[in-house]
């Protein structure tokens, strides 16, 4: 079975800096995902806490929301067939290192940190990702 799902896209501070955005943006489009939503934002090492709360115990969380929170970052909303399970494919392995050819990590991942992209892992986490930043 499949369904048209939302997953939530951020393009990370390293790659924003690098002026990938649109490169990045054309490989989604290329795959077949629609950009329903899409805006370019800084957000507060606060909100970065809050976002990324499921790693709070981990070693990398408090780099990692400084880092979110280092420069702007494009946040979107993808629509498709699977979007959340294509997303993740088309992302490729969070360490840039173990992505696979063709994948936007392998292409534009700088580092395990500076990976360029962020997705959605579940169908449930996408909903609760774009409350989060498209509660109007
Ligand atoms: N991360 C890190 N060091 C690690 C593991 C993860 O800096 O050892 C960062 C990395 O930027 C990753 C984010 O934390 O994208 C969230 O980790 P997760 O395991 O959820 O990876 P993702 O879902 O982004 O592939
Ligand atoms: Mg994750």
């Amino acid at each position: 079975m499949s369904s048209i799902e939302q997953a939530l896209s951020i393009i990370k501070p390293d790659a924003v800096e690098r002026n990938l955005d649109n490169e990045i943006k054309e490989m989604f489009k290329h795959k077949g995902f629609k950009i329903i939503k899409d805006k370019k934002i800084q957000i507060a090492k606060n909100e970065a806490e809050q976002f990324y709360k499921v790693h709070e115990t981990k070693p990398f969380y408090n780099d990692l929301c400084t880092y979110l929170s280092s420069g702007p970052i494009v946040v979107m909303v993808l629509e498709k067939e699977n979007a959340v399970l294509g997303n993740r494919k088309l992302m490729g392995a969070t360490n840039p290192k173990d992505a696979e050819d063709g994948t936007i990590r392998k292409k534009y991942g700088i580092s395990i940190d500076k990976n360029s992209v962020h997705g959605s892992d579940s169908v449930e986490n996408a909903k609760i990702e774009i409350d989060f930043f498209f509660k109007d």
